[in-house]
């Protein structure tokens, strides 16, 4: 079996990964390059294989850096089938389309603006593109089998997000593991990742391969902040990704205000996506942990802001308030508008609460920058701004380490992927050291030739 790393290779984003074995050529994930401007070209080359050649696409949840290459697969030729559980097929309902819809604006302002050294400045790929890529979608439940020529293929419950799974193939002679983002164990939400079945050789993320997770509660350090940011008479602005991150936040914030842990002012949410992906989670109630009641708790914490006029007035209020907004990374979105309105009050918190991909603004500011370039202008930083890894919705380095420790048979060999060098590399040096296993952090464009599958 040929195993190429085309993406998620020594950095974080654009999750893809081509197996070729029997005559079979399955792709996992198809995600887009984000962050870096030299990664973010990436997602403008044509793919590393003829599309058209594929049989198969399975992917293991709905994140765009997983996801978001697929409409560009299907207007690259491909026609096969996309394997996913059927919640991961609601979410990219909500994300793909959404996508092609931002790819369509940025396109448009860097034709208004004559920014784009292409004139006119195309999409990477438009709305109907990937309304279209979405009648390719077969659901496949966690847990069940199905054979893709010689290999079988299973999709195992990995926590993270909604429908979030790994990757399991296997033949007669071996079996070939792809984690795909793996969540906590402790996570409020979601359920923990399963136990490793079949792994002879594992592909594996890394996002925290480099860090621990802090003690201190997620609850704890976001009722502080919002506690100090109230008393000085400022509002939190908290990005979050509209699926997954929002609906931890909401959860959090109404166990906070039920407890009487912060004061009771009122919350914003305003991402139309995260409106709908929290329905989309009480529909599914078997893959996380909150009750009927807890589920509506999260969905009527916080008022909702549909249309662009209603995200326009909660900028306008006066008086503390806490608003969530998309995108998560702050790399576009209506989070953007509050950025530019908040980001200069000294008084205000931008809390950021989960992984900021290098390059993106909401690494920059993470990392103390006092100006940010929003819509062609810079804007000036007083803001408090704040990082909770803590709320973050990827396992850290021990919690990965003891998910492969599940493994009852050491694997014959693991790749690590999906992780910047620095935290991939630890990753690897941890499992060689205190597991004993051979382990390789593969570069982009790399392949490995595996016997025994
Ligand atoms: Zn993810």
């Amino acid at each position: 079996m040929k195993l190429s790393f085309l993406g998620a290779a020594s950095t974080v984003t654009g999750s893809k990964y081509l197996i070729e074995h029997d005559g079979q050529r399955i792709l996992v994930d198809c995600g887009l390059f984000q962050g870096f401007k030299n990664l973010r070209l990436l997602n403008w080359q044509p793919f590393h294989f003829d599309p058209a050649s594929l049989d198969a696409v399975v992917l293991t949840h709905a994140h765009l850096d997983h996801s978001g290459a697929i409409p560009l697969l299907i207007r690259s030729g491909f026609r096969g089938p996309i394997y996913a559980t059927p919640s991961t097929i609601d979410l990219c309902k909500l994300l793909l389309p959404d996508s092609g819809h931002i790819q369509e604006g940025d396109a448009n302002f860097a034709n208004r603006r004559q920014s784009s050294r292409h004139h006119p400045a195309l999409p990477l790929y438009t709305e109907a593109d990937a309304r279209n890529a979405l009648t390719f979608f077969k659901p496949l439940p966690f847990d069940k089998s199905i054979n893709l020529g010689s290999m079988k293929l299973r999709l195992r419950l990995a926590g993270h997000i909604l429908g979030a799974s790994s990757a399991e193939f296997r033949t007669a002679k071996g079996s070939l593991l792809f984690s795909g983002d793996l969540g906590r164990p402790d996570d409020l939400l979601m359920r923990a990742p399963v136990p490793i079945e079949y792994g002879d050789t594992l592909v594996i993320e890394s996002t925290y391969g480099d860090r621990a997770h802090s003690n201190e509660s997620s609850s704890d350090a976001l009722a502080k902040v919002i506690t100090r940011t109230a008393a000085r008479g400022g509002s939190i602005l908290v990005p979050a990704f509209a699926v997954g991150r929002a609906q931890n936040l909401l959860f959090e914030i109404f166990q906070l205000k039920q407890a009487g842990r912060i004061p009771d002012m009122p919350v914003f949410l305003d991402s139309p996506m995260a409106i709908q992906s929290t329905s989309i989670y009480q529909r599914h109630r078997d893959q996380h942990r909150l009750s009927v009641a807890q589920c509506e708790g999260m969905a009527k914490v916080a008022r909702i802001s549909r249309t662009a006029d209603d995200s326009r007035a909660i900028g306008q209020l006066n008086y503390p308030v806490i608003i969530i907004s998309a995108s998560g990374m702050a790399t576009g979105g209506r989070v953007l508008h509050h950025l530019v309105h908040m980001a200069p009050d000294h008084r205000n918190s931008i809390v950021f609460a989960g992984y900021q991909a290098g390059g993106t603004r909401g690494a920059k500011l993470v990392d103390g920058a006092r100006f940010v370039r929003i819509f062609g202008e810079d804007i000036t930083v007083n803001a408090e701004v704040v990082s909770l890894p803590s709320m973050s919705a990827h396992a850290d380095a021990t919690q990965i380490m003891d998910w492969l420790k599940t493994l009852k048979k050491p694997p014959r060999q693991v790749f690590i992927t999906h992780g910047e060098q620095v935290a991939a590399d630890a990753l690897r040096w941890r499992i060689e050291h205190e597991l004993g296993w051979s382990a390789t952090v593969p570069l982009l464009g790399q392949h490995a030739l595996i016997d025994n599958f």
